[in-house]
């Protein structure tokens, strides 16, 4: 075990109202009877359905595949039968509904027939990089990026360090921290195929010093794999938001990420605790990823805690076994208070990135009506990625987007200290969500209406070499043919010469 070398600016010490979700051991949620499953769960394309209305399925089966690269693959979470494949809410603070494939579970909760990996090291970095794939795994840390491609650094990178992300800085939510506690055996099994799947120097289990147990118990688990000598924990300072990529990578080596750069420009790869477990279970046990723990706390929850659920679980369930006291249409957190989003209706499914429902908060920021900017400069002296959030958001609120992104708009990794501070309660990050987004739906155009220019010109240069082609065709047909006459011609000639002699 060793201690941090380095720090990042800004940041801030907020209260972490974790003991309230950490009083139980992590508990199942009943399986529901439908399960609402949203075909877009991670970043890149939604994946496409695969089985059809009034086909069974089992438990683990392939219902969705992967479309393109960036994507992947959705499997049933439980046994039973698809009754639809339609549009349905879903959990995204824009409530508009998307595809969704909903099953009605029969409740005998069958699995589909398991391949488990008996030595991992008997594959190839490609073939454990495929069954990653087709397990449909992605960053349960809530970003949801397909992890196949985070396990892949290409030829011409070297991947220093594997690091694993145990910080779980945000108030309320213990998922991970839980995960530590209780399945520390599980996630070193998906460490060391990660590492291997790499081929990292090192591994480095980066865990906050506000999680004493969850420590030890990695301690413990990592001090019964001898062999892994490579692997070491570091214990870091308990501030928001170490949590972030870029954050615990400052924290941990004291290197920093280059602006718009990728922590594997620095030769670090960096992984969630869940998603380590859930690697694991895919080689391990052939498991595909089909439930996550999801946190569930908040001053309106009796029976706060940490539940393993299955994706599709409608929020209202879960929220009912956790015995909360909410009001109808009471809003509620997905995520925790600084970085999660409010949503209000709750028959909205548990996706992949579900870490945590909050539900009546003590302290989040205020909703008061925001004030002007006073220029008071406390949004940059708490950012943690250097930035000058009062120009971002006069930028973006001008809606001079060129502007925004020359203040670094998109290395803004949307942690909410600045709201968190501001006097004025300017709503700083939403601007700056509103900014990106626009900058990005731009972006899309533009590629679409390159693609679509590029294959006008395509279509339009074959046309031209198609024409010249069949021009060419007929040049020589007409000049084979003249050559012919001419040829028969002097044939002709020829016959009419040797017959005047012979008359
Ligand atoms: S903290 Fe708020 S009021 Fe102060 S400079 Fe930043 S945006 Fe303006
Ligand atoms: S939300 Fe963005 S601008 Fe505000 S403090 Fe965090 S990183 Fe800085």
């Amino acid at each position: 075990m060793s201690k941090p070398l380095g720090s990042f600016p800004g940041g801030l010490k907020l209260p972490g109202h974790k003991a309230q979700s950490t009083q139980t051991p992590i508990r199942k949620t009943p399986i529901s009877n439908k399960l609402i499953m949203p075909l877009q769960q991670h970043i890149g394309a939604a994946a496409v359905p695969i089985v059809e209305i009034g086909e069974k399925v089992l438990k683990g089966q392939r219902i969705a595949k992967a479309d393109g690269h960036v994507s992947v693959c959705l499997h049933a979470p439980s046994s039973g039968t698809v009754i639809a494949i339609k549009n349905h809410p879903i959990p995204h603070p824009s409530g508009l509904d998307a595809l969704c494939m909903i099953i009605e579970t029969d409740g005998e909760d069958r699995w589909i027939e398991r391949e488990a990996v008996a030595d991992f090291k008997s594959l190839s970095a490609h073939d454990i990089r495929q069954i990653v794939r087709d397990a449909g795994i992605v960053g349960l840390g809530g970003a949801g990026f397909p992890s196949f491609i985070k396990m892949n650094p290409g030829v011409r990178n070297k991947v220093e360090t594997l690091l694993l992300n145990g910080s779980e800085c945000e108030p309320y939510i213990s998922c991970d921290d839980m995960l530590m506690r209780e399945r520390a055996d599980g996630i070193l099994d998906g460490v060391e195929i990660m590492q291997y799947g790499l081929e990292a120097e090192e591994v480095i289990l980066a865990i906050e010093d506000n999680k004493p147990r969850a420590l030890s118990a990695m301690e413990l688990a990592l001090a019964s794999r001898p062999h892994m000598t490579s692997t070491r924990i570091v214990i870091v300072p308990t501030r928001y938001p170490t949590g972030g990529e870029k954050q615990l990578i400052q924290v941990v080596t004291t290197k920093e990420v280059p602006s718009n750069g990728l922590p594997l420009d620095i030769g670090i790869v960096c992984h969630n605790m869940g998603t380590a477990y859930a690697v694991g279970r895919a080689l391990y046990h052939g498991e595909p990823l089909i439930s996550r723990i999801v946190t569930v706390t908040g001053k309106s929850v009796e029976h706060a805690g940490n539940f393993e659920t299955l994706f599709g679980t409608p929020i209202a369930e879960l929220l009912a076994f956790a015995k909360t006291k909410r009001q109808q249409d009471e809003a509620f957190i997905l995520g925790g208070p600084m970085m999660g989003v409010n949503l209000s209706g709750d028959n909205l499914p548990i996706t992949k990135t579900a870490n945590c429902i909050l539900v009546g908060v003590h302290d989040s920021a205020p909703e008061a009506e925001p004030l002007p900017c006073i220029r008071c400069g406390d949004c940059a002296s708490v950012c943690p990625a250097s930035l000058l959030p009062q120009q971002i958001y006069w930028h973006s609120r001008a809606k001079d987007f060129e502007q925004a992104e020359n203040y670094n708009l998109f290395d803004c990794i949307e942690c909410g200290c600045c709201d968190y501070v501001c006097p004025s309660k300017i709503p700083l990050v939403s601007y700056f969500r509103f900014a990106k987004t626009e900058i990005m739906t731009k972006q899309r155009e533009q590629q679409k209406s390159d693609l679509a220019r590029d294959r006008f010109e395509t279509r339009l240069a074959r046309q031209e070499r198609e024409q010249k082609e069949k021009e060419e065709r007929q040049r020589q047909r007409k000049a084979a043919l003249a050559a012919s006459k001419a040829k028969k011609d002097k044939e002709d000639a020829a016959t009419t010469e040797t017959a005047d002699k012979e008359n």
